[in-house]
């Protein structure tokens, strides 16, 4: 098993955690949020199902957001056999549904798209591209629901979905194709690598934010609560009772500042008041002197 691309997390939900912990989000923003989130931990979830059953000679790429002419399309996961292109979408859905006119109904009322036509219209485009190179393989469609509480009513046999507990034979089955990798499969991934775009401009997508409206201080790290007591070496969390070093405290509320404002200086200053004064200066100073690189001097002093 060989990872060409290892997936990620998205930088819009990265910084949107960091702000719904520093600001009061939108309930639009909230959900967002969440959706994102939760979907994230389904791809997560599904990485390590793979990283468990997985055992033969195949090739993964994650997270890939193509163009067919101009037509933009992501594929949540690829992976490539000596025989078959298998392209999953991965879907966190929980609960019971019923499949019915192309929607799953839930009993308080809630409806999600059946992704299967999203994800024919996905291997469509991804053939044209293949075909356009010149790299023919077998592509095999999966939706695979991670979630161990989703159950559907009446699924369609002819749709291919993989539910929570067929996982491990999809995957037993995939070892199956055990023939060897050849320049075609590296030649496709590289291809694919290469026509992979970057992330889409997210900044348009985020909430306004200032440095000064947002709430300064040392969250927890496991709970995100400002309700911190700190000694000399160790805070500790009045809400979940976590202990963590104060400096792990501090590079994690810098690496936040830097990620929030890439604009601005790492400097003492800065830290001190984006950690609402907690710390004594000195202190900040001496813990971005263990992890940063000074630059410039007294007054221009920041750190890379
Ligand atoms: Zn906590």
């Amino acid at each position: 098993m060989e990872m060409i691309k290892a997936r990620e997390k998205p930088a819009l939900l990265t910084i949107l955690e960091l702000l719904d912990k520093r600001m009061t989000l939108s309930s639009a923003e909230k959900q967002h949020l969440y959706a994102m989130s939760k979907g994230y931990d389904g791809e997560v979830l599904f990485d390590s199902m793979i990283e468990k059953y997985i055992d033969t000679d195949v090739l993964i790429l994650n997270d890939l957001s193509l163009i067919s002419g101009t037509t933009p399309f992501q594929i949540d996961s690829v992976v490539l056999t000596s025989d078959t292109l298998y392209l999953y979408e991965v879907k966190n859905f929980e609960g019971k549904y019923t499949n019915r006119s192309g929607q799953f109904h839930s009993g308080s009322g809630q409806e999600l798209i059946n992704p299967v036509n999203q994800l024919s219209r996905t291997a469509t485009l991804l053939s044209k591209m293949l075909k356009k190179w010149k790299l023919t393989i077998p592509v095999q469609t999966a939706v695979v629901f991670v979630n161990p509480t989703f159950v559907l009513y009446e699924a369609e046999e002819h749709h291919p979905f993989i539910f929570p507990s067929q996982i491990a034979t999809h995957f037993t089955a995939v070892n199956q194709r055990k023939g060897p990798l050849s320049t075609k499969h590296h030649s496709i991934a590289q291809k694919l690598m290469e026509e992979t775009q970057k992330e889409l401009p997210y900044r348009r997508q985020l909430p306004y934010y200032d440095f000064n409206e947002l709430k300064k201080g040392l969250p927890c790290s496991r709970c995100g609560s400002f309700d911190l007591k700190h000694t000399t070496k160790k805070s500790r969390c009045q809400v979940c009772d976590t202990v963590t070093s104060v400096n792990e405290l501090v590079l994690a509320q810098v690496k936040a500042f830097k990620i929030l404002f890439p604009d601005r200086l790492v400097t003492s200053n800065n830290i001190y008041d984006w950690c609402n004064s907690m710390l004594p200066k000195r202190r900040i100073t001496a813990i971005l002197n263990t992890a940063y690189k000074r630059k410039g001097h007294s007054k221009a002093t920041h750190y890379c």
